[in-house]
């Protein structure tokens, strides 16, 4: 388990818990199996509770739009999670960097490595590559998803290509509509 240069797989696991939180502990560690992470978590009965905080708590830079605002949160949180960084080279996955001491339960990893990631993502591709879909800033829409932009062009607004129809046609309303 460990993160690449741009901490993507990182910021795409946070993302996919907030936009899809899981029901319970066993699905969460599935879905860090997905993005590739392959250690053992010793079992607490409130890993399932307290994951919910990290992902809360990484919420708020997702919604902290003005960088300073957002690298202020993010220090904060990678101040609380994460230990000097060391090389390790456990399960055959070839020498890595950890950003937290070993045998940590499984939210006070995801909270270092999540942060950590973050911080990766944004100083490497941009200070503005995470947001809420666009779609969903109009009052009423109902999706609050997050978009973890990842793009050649850093233009992603949407997280999906439904999200991109719903205000293509409300942007084409607006323009066709007189009165709107
Ligand atoms: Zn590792
Ligand atoms: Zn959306």
């Amino acid at each position: 388990m460990h993160l690449n240069p741009y901490g993507e797989y990182a910021v795409l696991l946070a993302a996919s818990l907030a936009n899809d939180w899981p029901g319970d502990r066993a699905a969460i560690v599935a879905r860090t199996r997905d993005v590739g992470m392959t250690m053992g978590f010793p079992e607490a009965p409130d890993d399932h509770p307290r994951t919910r905080r990290v992902i809360d708590d990484w919420l708020t830079v997702v919604d902290a739009i003005d960088p300073k605002h957002r690298a202020r949160l993010l220090n904060a949180q990678m101040a609380a999670a994460t230990a000097y960084p060391r090389l390790t080279d456990h399960d055959d996955e070839g020498w890595h960097l950890h950003y937290r001491d070993e045998e940590q339960s499984l939210p006070d990893v995801l909270r270092a490595v999540i942060s950590v990631g973050t911080a990766l993502h944004l100083t490497t591709r941009g200070m503005h590559r995470l947001r809420r879909c666009a779609a969903g800033q109009v009052p009423g829409d109902p999706c609050s998803a997050v978009v973890v932009d990842i793009t050649r062009n850093g233009r992603q607004r949407y997280c999906s290509v439904r999200c991109a129809n719903r205000a293509a046609v409300r942007r084409h309303r607006a323009r066709t509509e007189p009165g709107r």
